[in-house]
Parts: C-alpha cells; structure tokens; sequence
C-alpha cells in the first residue's frame, strides 16, 4: 500500500491533496466499493445519488492508479475498436454499446457541472491523424462511422491537420468536436467529494484482504482493521485485484503505459509545431497521443511494455516526440515521465457482471477507459439501485475467460512488438481506434 501518490504532473497541479482517513473499526453499509479509481468512484457516485448507503475503500489514495496518470482524453468508443466489436456482437449491439459511450462521456461533464468540480481547463475537440497517405480511408471511417453510429467526425484533408500539427509525419485526420480533455485527478477528487457530500463513505489505505459470503446472502469484507459488512460488493480493483478474487485476477493481463509532461516551452517556438490545444493521437498501433497543456507544456504519452518504467522513460518519450516535431530539438526538456498499469481482458473490452448475486465487479477498461469506466459506473449503480439491466449489454465480454496468467505480460509484449513491427513495415492504412494505450 502507498499513502501518497507517484510524482506526476497531475499531483502536483492539484486543488486539494488531503488524505483520507484508514478504516480502524468494524463497519456496515448497504454496498461495498472496492477500488476508488473512476471505476469505483462512478458507481460510488450513483449509487449514493440513488439513495443507497456506501462505503468505498481504496488500498492507496483514491485514483492512485490509472485514474490519477493517463492522457486525460474524454472520448467516446472502447479499448476494442467498433468495427472489431461489430464483427463480434453485431451492429445492432454495437450501436447500443456505442450510445452508451457517449451516454457516459454525457454523464462526465454532466457531474462536472453539478459538482462545480474544477478539473479543467476542459477544451472540446480531439484530433485523430494519419501516420500515412490514404485520404480515401479516412473518409470512408467517417463516413461508417456517421452512418452507422451516428457519431460527427469532421474530415481534415492533410493540409488542414498540418496547420494545426507542423510536422510532415501526418497525412489527412478526423476532428471529433464532442470529445474533449480534463485534469483527471482534480475530477477524481470532485467526484470524491461529491459522494461524501451525499453521505458516503470513503477509506484510503485501506485494502480488501478477503470477502466472505454471510449465511444472511451478504458479504463481509475483511481489512487490516476492520470488517465491512454490506449487503452487496462491487469490485472495482482493475489489474491490482489479485488474490482478493483468483477469477478476475486470472481474466485479466496487466500492460504499463507512458507518459511524459515537458518544462513549458515558449509559446511562439511552440506555435511553429504544436500550433492546436485539441488533443492529438495517430492511427498506428504504437500510436503517440499528446496535448498542448495551458502553459505551454506537452503532455506526451504513447509506448507499452510488460516490465515496468525504464530508467530512461523521459528520455525515450522525448526522442518520440522529437520524431514528429524536430524543429523543438532543444526546446524539449521532459519534467515529468511516469507509467501506469493498465488491465486488459482479451477481448478488450470491460469486464462487469455478477458473479453470484450482490458479488458485482466493474472492471477491465484497458487503454480507453476514462468513459468506459463512467458506463460502468452508471450501469453497474443503477442495476442495484433500480433493477436496470443495461449492465448485461456486456455480458458477451463477462466471461471472464483465462488470459495466460503467469505468461500473459511476455504474451502481451509480443504482441506490442509485432505491432511495432508492423507499423515500420507496412505503410497501410489503421482504422483509428484511440487507445491512449499505444497499441491494440
Ligand atoms: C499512462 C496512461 C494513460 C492513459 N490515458 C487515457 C486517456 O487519455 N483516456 C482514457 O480514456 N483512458 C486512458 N487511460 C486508461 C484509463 O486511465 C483507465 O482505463 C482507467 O482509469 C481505469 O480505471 P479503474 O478504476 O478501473 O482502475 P484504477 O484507476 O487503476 O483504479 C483501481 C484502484 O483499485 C485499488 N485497489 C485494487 N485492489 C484493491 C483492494 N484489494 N482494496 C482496495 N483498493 C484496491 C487500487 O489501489 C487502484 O487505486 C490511460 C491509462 C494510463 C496508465
């Protein structure tokens, strides 16, 4: 357990930084919570704002993991790409799926507003650009996706994406005007804050050991110190979950990713290459995604790997960088570079179910999880308050299938080196599928 944050550029620009308490005696509550990334804390959230009494407990403090260190990109889909999911479950589905994304990413801004959180600046538009010359495709995904999801892209032809982007890397891209960027650990503690303001409860450092099922059809969740006995449990524990549950751990693979915030650049020099504050990310599948931040920094993400942070992760995101934008060559000096543990199920997309009744888990959002995990929340919150049963629109993902255990990290970083390989070898066109992973 750690009882502060990893050093970031997210810590240090946030409004508020106080602990929470540990649990240290027995409790009860109506539900349990485990996990208080946004995973957790969006259930959390609508359950209390349904009038259910919760309690979430957080091994760390609340969105020390992923929550607390990704791009900060709000954008609609999943870590599995549509036309992928299509071919799995059909366009019927894939169409409900997809208004459910930007239900939740509606849901986002919607609690933003209602909590006056200040977790901006929140800057509408996302950029998708392509790494080659194939016009024709992109438009053809445009139009698929106006078509069929019903989703605005906006077609900017290479000129276009190299206003905005000065580097001869990029060929022609999409603008999504509905999809935007935040600070997500200032939402992470809003979000918090709101859920006390409604009467729940929240524990830091305090870490699920072990749940037992009661006779009465309840569960007891055990900590260090102190037991928590509820009448439902959601697992919201993402790839940390371990032996607390051996299914879910045994489901799931974990992935690092990367990212990298740079000193703040002049303004004018920065103009000569990043002239946009929309944010970036490319069609390959070791995509680069990045941000123009308000003063003058870029926030640089993008890589994968199975063993953790390299020594000389800023170095390797400042050379990345450099790649696309050469003109900054000496105007680069990297600040911040830390990595996060993403939880990936095979099929990639999330894992949330029952796996008996009032054993809930929301989990699984891999790469592309800051709206999934708003879904997640929302259906996995209204299913116990209301009976809703939005929840089962993923239960062609909630099998909870073996994913390699031990070996499933080295299996994971094959097939990062594979992509890589082929986006050196093949000058094809990707469907844009933005991960903020670096790879699918
Ligand atoms: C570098 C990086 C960049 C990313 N960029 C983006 C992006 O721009 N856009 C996007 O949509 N997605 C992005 N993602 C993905 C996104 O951040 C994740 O999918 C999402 O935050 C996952 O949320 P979560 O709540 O499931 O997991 P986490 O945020 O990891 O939270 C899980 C929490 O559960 C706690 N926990 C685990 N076990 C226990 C236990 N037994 N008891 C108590 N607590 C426990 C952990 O301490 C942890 O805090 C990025 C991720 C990373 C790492």
């Amino acid at each position: 357990m750690s009882e502060s944050y990893i050093e970031t550029y997210y810590r240090d620009t946030l409004n508020t930084n106080n602990p929470r308490e540990a649990l240290t005696s027995d409790h009860d509550t109506e539900i349990c919570v485990i996990g208080g990334g946004l995973a957790g804390l969006s259930t959390a959230i609508g359950l209390v704002e349904k009038g259910k009494k919760v309690t979430l407990i957080e091994a760390n403090r609340i969105g020390w993991g992923a929550s607390g260190r990704n791009g900060g990109y709000i954008a609609k889909g999943y870590a599995q790409g549509y036309k992928q999911l299509m071919k799995m479950v059909g366009l019927e589905h894939t169409k409900d799926l997809h208004k459910l994304s930007t239900h939740g990413r509606a849901l986002i801004k919607e609690k933003i507003k209602k909590y006056n959180i200040d977790c901006g600046p929140i800057k509408n538009g996302v950029l998708g650009v392509s790494w080659n010359n194939h016009p024709e495709k992109v438009k053809e995904y445009i139009e698929w996706m106006r078509d069929d999801l019903n989703a605005p892209l906006e077609y900017w032809s290479t000129e276009k994406v190299r206003e905005a982007c000065k580097t001869e890397r990029y060929y022609a891209g999409f603008y999504s005007p509905e999809d935007y960027q935040f600070h997500p650990l200032n939402y992470v503690h809003g979000l918090a804050s709101a859920i006390e303001g409604h009467g729940g409860k929240i524990f830091e450092a305090t870490k699920a050991d072990k749940i037992d099922e009661r006779p009465d059809g309840g569960y007891t969740v055990n900590t260090a110190n102190g037991k928590i006995k509820c009448d439902q449990v959601v697992l919201c524990c993402s790839i940390y979950v371990d032996d607390l549950n051996k299914k879910l751990k045994y489901a799931a693979f974990p992935v690092y990713t990367y990212v990298m915030v740079t000193k703040p650049i002049d303004g004018a020099l920065l103009d000569t290459a990043l002239n946009t504050d929309y944010a970036i990310f490319d069609n390959r599948y070791a995509q680069d995604y990045y941000r123009r931040l308000p003063d003058n920094r870029i926030l640089w993400g993008g890589r994968v790997s199975v063993t953790g942070v390299p020594k000389n992760l800023a170095e390797i995101m400042k050379q990345d960088l450099l790649k696309v934008y050469p003109q900054l060559a000496g105007a680069v000096e990297p600040e911040y570079a830390w990595g996060g543990s993403l939880c990936y199920a095979p099929h990639k997309m999330p894992q949330i179910g029952q796996l008996k009744p009032g054993y809930w888990y929301n989990t699984c959002f891999g790469g592309h999880g800051l709206v999934p995990t708003s879904v997640g929340g929302d259906v996995v919150s209204s299913a116990i308050a209301e009976g809703d049963e939005r929840y089962k629109l993923f239960e062609p993902f909630s099998k909870l299938w073996f994913a390699g255990g031990p070996l499933s990290p080295y299996i994971a970083q094959s097939v990062y080196y594979a992509w890589r390989a082929r986006d050196v070898m093949i000058s094809g066109f990707s469907d844009f599928k933005p991960s903020f992973l670096g790879k699918k």
